[in-house]
C-alpha cells in the first residue's frame, strides 16, 4: 500500500470480494448512529460531517464533502462500484446539494442504464424546486425527510445494512 488510507482501494476489495456494488450516503449534516466510513463489509459508504454545523457552514461543508468523495473516487472510472447514491438537500446548501446530486447523476449513467441511481434526500424547504429538479432528471429522483435529514439518513443507513434494496427506499415519515 503506498497510501495509508486509501477509501478507494479498501472498498474496492470489498466490493469485489462480495460482488456486491455500495451505496453511498452523503450529507454536510450527520447521520444519526453512524460516522463518516465504510459500513457492512462495503455494502454502505457514508459521507458525512461529524457534528451538525451552524447553517453559514453548510455551503461550505457540502462543497468539502462533495470534494472528498470525488477525490476518494473517479466516477467516470469507479462508477461500477456504486449501486446507489443518496444525496441529502436541506435548506442551508440546497444549490450545492442538488448540484452534487446532478453531477454525481450524469457521471455515473454511463456505466448503467438502470434508471435513477441518484436519490436526493430533500426536507420541505423549497421542496417544489427540488420536485422539479428529479422530475426533470433522468438520473436524480427524491424522497421527503425532516428538516436536517439525519433521522431519516440514518434509517435509510440501516436499511441499506439490513439488506433492503436501495431503490425501494421511499420517504420515512417525515
Ligand atoms: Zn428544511
Amino acid at each position: 500500500m503506498n497510501e495509508k488510507t486509501n477509501v478507494k482501494e479498501e472498498l474496492e476489495a470489498l466490493v469485489n470480494k462480495n460482488d456486491k456494488k455500495a451505496v453511498v450516503l452523503m450529507t454536510y449534516n450527520t447521520v444519526e448512529g453512524f460516522k463518516p466510513g465504510i459500513y457492512g463489509d462495503g455494502r454502505l459508504i457514508v459521507y458525512s460531517w461529524d457534528k451538525k454545523l451552524r447553517s453559514e457552514k453548510c455551503k461550505e461543508a457540502a462543497k468539502d464533502i462533495t470534494d472528498k468523495f470525488y477525490k476518494d473516487f473517479n466516477l467516470r472510472r469507479d462508477g461500477n462500484l456504486f449501486e446507489h447514491i443518496f444525496v441529502y438537500a436541506g435548506m442551508n446548501a440546497m444549490d450545492e446539494a442538488i448540484s452534487a446530486a446532478r453531477m454525481i447523476g450524469h457521471d455515473l449513467k454511463d456505466y448503467e442504464n438502470l434508471g435513477k441511481k441518484v436519490t436526493m434526500v430533500g426536507c420541505d424547504c423549497d421542496y417544489n424546486k427540488k420536485a422539479r429538479i428529479a422530475h426533470d432528471s433522468y438520473s436524480v429522483s427524491l424522497i421527503q425527510c425532516e428538516c436536517g435529514g439525519d433521522v431519516t439518513m440514518g434509517k435509510i443507513a440501516k436499511a441499506i445494512l439490513e439488506g433492503k434494496d436501495p431503490k425501494t427506499i421511499k420517504s420515512y415519515g417525515k
